[in-house]
């Protein structure tokens, strides 16, 4: 089999795919409270077109999908997506990046449709502050969300909080203790100067050594391999005895990009071979002209970048996670 290999030799079996960049919350270091320039309907590419690249891409090794935004359940019948792709022929997992208000009601549909597993977004536990946070009121619970994940045999549950300095580090030692009883695997996310960041700073970045340093006043940390199926960046701790663990993402205290094994399709059909820069490849104007995609996205990866430079950037003029799927 041909398999995706970059120009740096990594190979690229992860596509993260974003089906909407608009999404019921405002998260401040994610999208500005008035919202962005949302892209047309008819820009946007259909459950079908998403599932026709998927098709043509696994035979070269992509095999892991994750479904992303925005907010993916914002999407009216998400599930008719994940069944499109469940049975693409060597499509190995299939899971999902939430803000979680809509996991209570939709997990268990989901997960009949063939959905693996749910990385839920919670930057607190406190209602207020979640309102705060996100700018909206929706009545999120991130405990119920998890359990309604978990109860529909999702799994493993990650739980992802960006932790900002003064914003919510006070909560850091509330989150690791949720792993003691519950088979959840809590990452903490160090804040990236993305987006607009009117409302967080480089101040706010919690650098991830300091926070683990902080968790550890609960109890011994062991590093651990991780829940099964990761792709990703995090490295696992846990605490002696508990059902879950507690994971980092260090985008930019420690930068992971040589073992990087991703690329992302956005919502109107571009596929980024990296978060951060500018290149991407109009995948739907041919695949709209009933051309073939594959060919495009094997050589526009060789110009995949080796590495990101957020450590070198100004803050401000990147596009919001929102926008390219985060
Ligand atoms: N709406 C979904 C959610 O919030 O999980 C999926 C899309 S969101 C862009 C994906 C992830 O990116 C979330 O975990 C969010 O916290 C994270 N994210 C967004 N902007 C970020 C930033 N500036 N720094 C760190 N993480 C960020
Ligand atoms: Fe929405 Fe996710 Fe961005 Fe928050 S982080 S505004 S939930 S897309």
């Amino acid at each position: 089999m041909t398999q995706l290999i970059d120009g740096s030799g990594r190979k690229i079996n992860y596509l993260r795919i974003s089906v909407t960049d608009k999404c019921n919350f405002r998260c401040l270091y994610c999208m500005p409270e008035e919202g962005l320039q949302w892209l047309p309907k008819s820009e946007i590419l259909s459950y079908e077109e998403i599932a026709e690249i998927v098709r043509q891409l696994q035979p070269l090794g992509v095999t892991r999908l994750r479904i992303t935004g925005g907010e993916p359940l914002i999407r009216p019948n998400l599930d008719r997506l994940i069944s499109q792709l469940k049975v693409i022929p060597g499509v190995e997992d299939i899971s999902l990046s939430t803000n979680g208000v809509h996991l209570p009601k939709l997990a268990q549909s989901l997960a009949d449709a063939g959905l693996n597993r749910v990385n839920l977004s919670a930057d607190s536990l406190r209602a207020d502050r979640i309102a705060a946070i996100s700018r909206r009121s929706l009545g999120f619970d991130p405990i119920v969300a998890a359990m309604a994940a978990e109860r529909a045999g999702l799994s493993p549950v990650k739980i992802n909080v960006v932790v900002m300095r003064g914003i919510n580090d006070d909560e850091i030692l509330d989150f690791a203790r949720l792993t003691l009883d519950h088979p959840w695997h809590v990452r903490f996310i160090e804040l990236m100067p993305v987006g607009e960041m009117r409302d967080v700073t480089w101040d706010h970045v919690v650098p991830t050594d300091e926070l683990l340093d902080r968790v550890s006043s609960i109890g011994t940390l062991t590093p651990v391999s991780g829940p099964a199926r990761g792709n990703g960046p995090a490295k696992y701790f846990s605490f002696a005895g508990a059902a879950g663990s507690v994971g980092v993402i260090t985008p930019m205290t420690h930068t992971y990009c040589d073992t990087c094994n991703k690329v992302r399709l956005t919502a109107d059909g571009r596929l980024r071979t990296c978060l951060f820069g500018d290149h991407e490849l109009d995948l739907r104007t041919p695949l709209r002209a009933g051309e073939p995609v594959a060919h495009i996205v094997e050589a526009g990866l060789l110009e995949k970048p080796a590495e990101h430079h957020l450590l070198q950037m100004q803050v401000g003029g990147l596009r919001a996670l929102s926008q390219i799927g985060g």
